[in-house]
């Protein structure tokens, strides 16, 4: 494993297999040619578990950018290539009422789009199954290599270690140990005992139940409301539906908020319930949403987790990506999304010709520079539109579910929904916030480092 090619400028260790670890692989094969990576996944085999994915304009860029748009489109089913609108509606009333609608996005089903990924990474050579990350080693030195340790009592070397290994990261719980352990040895214990709690992932009140349904099984009736990509807005209950595979598919996410939020949760994370246990706690919600939550067979119930605002993402030659370094809750449809822009400016990154195995620990902190403000503003962004789409923001909080669903609220309740949502959605559309503007300042930033 990890045999050094005479060819290359370092080798990357990328930890995980999900979409974000396929994603930077993509991107070294194709922008870092001297880079050689390996992928390593504590699986036995690739899987996608969940439903349905939003990708936003932002993210179809870089899919542009690896050549990917044709075949995505041909699965997506999309008529407009552009993808489709969607529509944001006070969902808990016996009728709905529409708010906004937004646009451009596509949508797919989670295990086609890694399927298209792995395939276009063709790199089976390497990515290594079953080997699930326990630490790793920090050298002093900084060409000595890292040494990677498996559950299994193997090892490997690498000259990066990336941890795109997902909410419960080993990487992540290495990193802050020694960055944790670091702030001890020079006194600061306060600093130390915060740096080391931002390993636990933080339960964030919302449970979301999610599942496919086959659309040919559903009534003509709402096989064409589903047909809409559309967010039912209620007093602490949501629900997300849109089609996948070319309308063959309808993906629903519905959301129930409980406070307790930053409390510990208390059962599994991931859980398989019954569709009548999810269809009672949307009782009174608007009968299409229900009657289709009913349709699901064996939806998933996930306790939505999201890991602390981090003070950094890397540390030496070790960097975080994905929701590693920033998971989500999914109320922008935005943390696959983030894990990609993270992968892409990473790659760009590494990629540089000014970057080698002795300055790549000042390659990271540009990395860290540009993508932690900017990934954590979406983290945030998502924890708000959580609330928006609950009806839980400021203001709104004496508005029970039964004063909601009779309609028994201020009328500027629907513009203010407006507004905000419009607000906080822009970064996703606006052209002036294009990941290409990102890649601009980056290699700017690059060409001070060759400078050094
Ligand atoms: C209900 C819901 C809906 C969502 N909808 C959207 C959406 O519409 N749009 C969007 O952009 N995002 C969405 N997301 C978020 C998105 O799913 C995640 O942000 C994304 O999958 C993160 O990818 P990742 O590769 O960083 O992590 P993961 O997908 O978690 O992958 C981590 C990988 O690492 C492996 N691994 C773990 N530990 C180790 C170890 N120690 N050693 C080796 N391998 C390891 C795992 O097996 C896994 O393969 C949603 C999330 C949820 C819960």
């Amino acid at each position: 494993m990890s045999s050094v090619n005479s060819a290359s400028k370092f080798r990357v260790a990328i930890i995980g297999g999900g979409m974000g670890g396929l994603v930077l692989g993509l991107c070294l094969k194709k922008y870092a040619l001297d880079v050689q990576f390996d992928i390593y996944e504590s699986a036995a085999k690739l899987t996608e578990v969940g439903a349905g994915v939003l990708m936003s304009p932002r993210i179809w860029t870089i899919m542009q950018e690896l050549e990917l748009e044709e075949e995505l489109v041909k699965v997506t089913g999309a008529v407009d290539r552009a993808g489709s609108d969607i529509l944001f509606r006070k969902g808990d009333e016996a009728k709905v009422v529409d708010i906004v609608k937004l646009h451009q996005l596509h949508t797919f089903q989670r295990s086609v789009l890694q399927q298209i990924l792995s395939e276009k990474l063709d790199a089976k050579d390497r990515i290594h199954f079953s080997k699930r990350l326990t630490s790793y080693s920090e050298p002093t030195s900084p060409t000595e290599p890292i040494i990677l340790h498996f559950k299994d009592g193997t090892t490997a070397t690498c000259d990066i270690v990336i941890g795109s290994d997902g909410i419960r990261s080993s990487v992540r719980r290495t990193m802050f140990a020694k960055l944790s352990d670091e702030s001890e040895r020079h006194g600061h214990i306060e600093d130390a005992s915060r740096t080391r709690v931002m390993v636990e992932p933080i339960w964030s009140g919302h449970v979301t139940y999610r599942g496919l349904i086959l659309a040919s099984e559903l009534s003509e009736d709402l096989r064409r409301f589903a047909s809409t990509p559309q967010i039912l807005c209620g007093k602490d209950r949501h629900v997300v539906l849109y089609p996948v595979s070319g309308g063959e598919l309808v993906n629903i996410v519905s959301s129930v908020y409980t406070p307790g939020s930053g409390t510990v949760y208390d059962g599994p994370w991931v859980e398989t319930t019954t569709s009548d246990k999810v269809a009672k706690l949307f009782e009174g919600f608007n009968p299409n949403a229900v009657a289709l939550i009913k349709s699901l067979r064996e939806p998933l119930g996930w306790a939505l987790h999201t890991v602390p605002k981090l003070t950094t993402y890397i540390k030496g030659r070790s960097a975080l990506i994905g929701d590693a370094a920033h998971a989500m809750v999914p109320y922008q449809g935005a943390g696959l999304g983030q894990a990609i822009e993270d992968g892409f400016v990473l790659a760009k990154i590494l990629a540089h010709s000014s970057v080698t195995l002795t300055n790549v620990s000042e390659a990271l902190r540009i990395y860290d520079d540009v993508r932690r403000p900017f990934s954590q503003n979406v983290q945030q962004g998502s924890e708000w539109n959580g609330m928006l789409y609950q009806l839980r923001r400021a203001g709104w909080e004496d508005i029970s579910v039964e004063d909601s669903a009779a309609g028994r609220y201020p009328p500027e309740l629907l513009s203010a929904f407006e507004k905000d949502v419009k607000a906080q959605m822009e970064w996703q559309y606006d052209p002036g916030a294009s990941i290409k503007g990102d890649i601009a300042k980056v290699s700017g930033m690059l060409e001070t480092l060759s400078a050094q």
